[in-house]
């Protein structure tokens, strides 16, 4: 099928599917898609919902991560802020907080999987044309194709980022993420300071620290765990001669027990609960759950936003709300489908459409990374290492069995620590084979990016919406390898919006037009699962249907580049400046990966906070709060 065509069983041409919110999205300088012209924008009805004023210091679209790196600077600051959420708080009374954070998920990690599932939802489905022949002949059945269940007509399946999705909850992804920080390689970077690379580094390394004291970053809570040790050990010695360094994984938690790990979430960045309140009564913030922004209002020099417009997705009500300062941190697919909502980018497929003049370059140039992935078995001889200096007598269940070992030998191959772990572990279960204690934690490894090897790795144990262990393997001798590489940005990698038809919360249709470039990007993938096939045979045999493999494009759920930053607008083909604001706007500001315009392999969302943390230092030199909060909202507490 040409890209050109649709196939006529679609039938979107014929029919007047053209949604009313898609054919009302004004195109630059208020020339409408549809035949009206519609500037200024249609204003919402005026109806606030109970306790929201109809103007903050502040507003923020999305309380993931990033959203909650602006909202706890800015709060802090003194200024009056409010956020809203489309989604709604599943995380109990720490709101937005880590669902990870149970006894339940810790003891058995892949019970997990469901609970990432259970939000995920997909940003662009292709029209399934199956046909169920199987159908009782009293049900009702198609004559023809049509489109079911929210899928998009214009995806091409050959162009899409299939397994690309968002969560609509409030704390947004990091809910559920692997909390895996590391700070970006330089070569991963954009940059923040032009021509002085010393002077960029020292920037660079700033943001990260502060971003780092936000989530609770740090390398030491899987130190006393048998499994990771092993599997740290056995790379480093098996890596030695070339040089290359393993690592724990850079982590977003903190380690309250020896079972449990309380791992860092938007709730850890920011409490998101309102205030004032007992704890807060100088700080005002007013959270939103259930409340989408749908786009942004221009003042009529079109420089300065005046207000955004409010979906209560409940109430299925709409309402305006006045700032000083807008700031969207709903994730790089939502920043661009409400910029473009906003007319800040042409809406319709990228060939027919005429260019926009306010930001051309928004949602070009978008990056995801490739990932290889495998599970193996941990080796009998690793195992076996596991009890090398214990002293075992009798036979396991028997009368006289015991395990012993010589405290503070020298010699010793493991601490002291391990050997009391594995060696009560063995005589209260004489029945496991397995001398690793059941609750001992997971591995959590890495090799970092560097240029001779310039990808992401995570050797590990971890939840994502695959690589679930069948109950037939003991899931403590797993280890799960995921590798990411880097794609180089290319403008024909595009994310655009439909002027057809709307996802199911009434914006319009996200659509992906990507393809992994050839060259760089392709044969760097090669050689990163390469060496994650070598580098997993250190370890284990592959656990059979988890041998090495491509993960679905998008899955990595890295999206970048789709509102990139810069330093010339035109020059750099970018839409942000390094304070993030929105070229051509005086107080708008997109916060997340979006912003990252490089080809980078790194999980970025430390990243992101580090641009947010710099964002909100040009707000706070440039716009004043308004009023001392205590004098003006002292007492307002609880009121939503
Ligand atoms: C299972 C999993 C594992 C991951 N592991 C890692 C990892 O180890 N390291 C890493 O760096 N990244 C990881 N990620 C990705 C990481 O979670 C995201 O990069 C990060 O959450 C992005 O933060 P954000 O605040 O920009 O966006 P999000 O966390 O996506 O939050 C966006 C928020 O905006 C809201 N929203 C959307 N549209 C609107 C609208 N129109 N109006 C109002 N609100 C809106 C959403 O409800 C959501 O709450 C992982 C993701 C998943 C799902």
């Amino acid at each position: 099928m040409s890209r050109d065509s649709q196939p006529a069983r679609f039938a979107l041409h014929n029919t007047s599917w053209k949604s009313k919110a898609a054919s009302s999205i004004p195109l630059d300088d208020g020339k409408s898609t549809g035949a009206a012209h519609k500037s200024p924008l249609p204003l919402p009805i005026p109806r606030l919902p109970p306790g929201a004023e109809p103007e903050y210091d502040v507003v923020i679209a999305g309380s993931g991560p990033v959203g909650a790196t602006y909202a706890r600077i800015l709060v802090e600051a003194g200024y009056h802020v409010a956020l809203f959420d489309v989604g709604e708080n599943d995380s109990g009374p720490k709101i937005g907080s880590h669902r990870k954070n149970t006894v339940e998920y810790q003891k058995n990690i892949d019970k997990f999987v469901h609970v990432i599932l259970s939000q995920l939802m997909p940003v662009s489905v292709p029209v399934n044309t199956m046909v169920a022949t199987t159908l009782s002949p009293a049900s009702w059945q198609a004559s023809d194709s049509f489109v079911r269940n929210g899928a998009n007509p214009e995806q091409d399946p050959f162009r899409n980022l299939g397994g690309q999705a968002v969560a609509r909850v409030v704390g947004g992804m990091g809910t559920r993420w692997t909390a895996s920080t590391p700070r970006f390689h330089p070569d991963e970077r954009p940059r923040l300071v032009a021509d002085d690379d010393s002077a960029d580094e020292f920037e660079w390394n700033r943001l990260y620290t502060m971003a780092e004291s936000f989530v609770k970053t740090g390398n030491t809570q899987f130190n006393r765990s048998i499994r990771h040790k092993l599997v740290l050990d056995t790379l480093k010695e098996a890596y030695a001669s070339v040089g290359r360094e393993f690592q724990q994984l850079r982590l977003g938690a903190v380690r309250k027990s020896p079972t449990f790990v309380e791992w860092s979430s938007a709730n850890t960045i920011f409490d998101l609960q309102n205030r004032p309140n007992a704890d807060h009564k100088e700080q005002y913030f007013h959270l939103f759950p259930a409340s989408m922004i749908e786009r942004v209002i221009r003042s009529s020099d079109g420089e300065t936003i005046t207000s955004v417009q409010v979906n209560d997705v409940v109430m299925r009500e709409k309402y305006s709300i006045k700032a000083k300062v807008f700031i969207l941190a709903t994730g790089a697919v939502h920043n661009t489908q409400i910029m473009v909502n906003s007319g800040y980018g042409s809406i319709g497929r990228p060939d027919t459409r005429p260019p926009a003049t306010r930001l051309p370059y928004l949602g070009s140039f978008i990056t995801e990374q490739a990932l290889s992935f495998c599970q193996t078995v941990m080796s009998t001889e690793l195992i076996d290492s596991v009890k090398s200096d214990l002293t075992i007598t009798g036979t396991p269940g028997e009368p006289g069995y015991n395990v012993t070992y010589d405290a503070g030998n020298p010699n010793n191959k493991h601490p002291d620590w391990w050997n009391d772990a594995v060696a009560d572990h063995m005589k209260k279960h004489p029945e496991d084979p397995i001398p690793i204690p059941f609750e001992d934690p997971e591995p959590q490894v890495t090799t970092l990016f560097a240029p001779d090897h310039p990808w992401h790795t995570q050797i590990h144990r971890d939840a994502f919406t695959y690589g679930e262990v069948a109950q037939s393997i003991d899931s403590r001798l797993v280890v799960d390898w995921r590798f990411f590489g880097r794609t180089e940005p290319k403008e024909e990698n595009k994310l655009w919006f439909s002027d057809k038809i709307t996802d199911q919360y009434n914006m319009p249709q996200p659509t992906f037009d990507f393809r992994f470039p050839e060259g760089r990007t392709a044969q760097e993938a090669e050689k990163m699962m390469t060496d994650m096939c070598a580098m997993s045979a250190h370890v284990g045999g592959f656990l059979p249907g988890s041998n090495p493999q491509w993960m679905e494009p998008g899955l990595v759920l890295h999206l970048g580049g789709s509102h990139r930053m810069g330093f010339d607008e035109q020059k750099d083909q970018c839409c942000v400046d390094t304070n993030s604001r929105v070229w051509g706007t005086k107080n708008l500001f997109l916060g997340g990966v979006g912003n990252i315009g490089t080809a980078f392999a790194s999980n970025p969302t430390l990243t992101a906070m580090a641009l947010a943390i710099k964002s909100c230092e040009y707000i706070k030199a440039n716009f004043t709060p308004s009023t001392p909060p205590q004098s003006k909202h002292h007492g307002r507490a609880h009121r939503a």
